[in-house]
């Protein structure tokens, strides 16, 4: 896959050399370019960015900055390829795990980073024309700029690229997969050593009946599930992927 991020902070997303991203990028299952924004500007001061139609507090991007970015972007990729345009936005759509799935079967995408007050409407508006455009949100909360969004956005879609995660077994069974057995959110989890601080491992993971640690499993994470996102459980979350609440559960 390819991953173009065009920024006005192109350092802000240094952390994708590290870790897992940086692995599949050293492997050659992820070819990551950032581009500065400021590149495309005209003027010697390098302006991206002007005083918003209407009046009102802030600055808004530019379109004919980033129509330019756009296009010479667009230019260096694939003959022929399609890519998709990501632009973070607190406006889009939830951007949550299938939809990370989604943008890991696309060959190329092109993540264009905000500031300020956002980038002029006519930029969605304009590349809608020409090639599939996705607004998303990371959270209902506002950030500064878009880059810390595409960190996030590229960072959950590069883990469920074949080859990327140690155990492939892991990502199916992760909290929001698609299909995953057992209510949305994954439980607690334990490791060495069995007492740590008074706290002991719950005597079932330690039984080798790995009947009863799915049943437990399953229980933890619809309770976690009821606790912390009532709003995963019921219409469009089928009942029967949700446990009965297990009140005794120290866990
Ligand atoms: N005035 C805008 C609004 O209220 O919708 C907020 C602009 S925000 C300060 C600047 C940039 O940060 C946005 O253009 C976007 O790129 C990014 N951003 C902020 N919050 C975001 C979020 N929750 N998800 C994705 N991108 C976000």
């Amino acid at each position: 896959m390819r991953v173009d991020i065009i920024t006005i902070f192109p350092d802000y997303l240094s952390p994708l050399e590290l870790s897992l991203v940086g692995k599949a990028r050293r492997a050659g299952i992820l070819d990551v370019h950032v581009h500065d924004l400021r590149s495309w500007a005209t003027d010697r001061h390098r302006t991206v960015d002007d005083s918003p139609y209407g009046g009102g507090p802030g600055m808004v991007m530019r379109p004919d900055v980033w129509g330019a970015a756009l296009d010479a972007v667009r230019a260096l990729g694939p003959v022929g390829g399609s890519a998709t345009l990501v632009i973070p936005t607190p406006s889009g759509r939830p951007f949550t795990q299938p939809r990370a799935q989604e943008l890991s079967a696309s060959p190329w995408l092109i993540i264009a980073c905000g500031r300020y007050e956002g980038i002029d409407a006519r930029v969605a508006a304009h590349y809608r024309e020409v090639m599939p455009v996705i607004e998303f949100s990371v959270g209902d909360v506002v950030l500064a700029g878009g880059e810390a969004a595409a960190l996030v956005m590229v960072e959950a879609t590069a883990r469920l690229l074949p080859g990327v995660l140690g155990n492939e077994a892991s990502a199916p069974d992760d909290s929001f997969a698609p299909g995953r057995s057992g209510a949305a959110l994954e439980g607690p989890v334990f490791t060495r050593p069995p007492v740590w601080r008074g706290l002991t491992v719950p005597d079932v993971l330690l039984s080798g009946d790995h009947g009863a640690v799915a049943r437990w499993r399953n229980e933890r994470s619809a309770d976690r599930t009821r606790r912390m996102r009532p709003d995963l459980v019921g219409p469009g979350y089928p009942d029967d992927k949700v446990l009965p609440l297990a009140e005794s559960e120290e866990w």
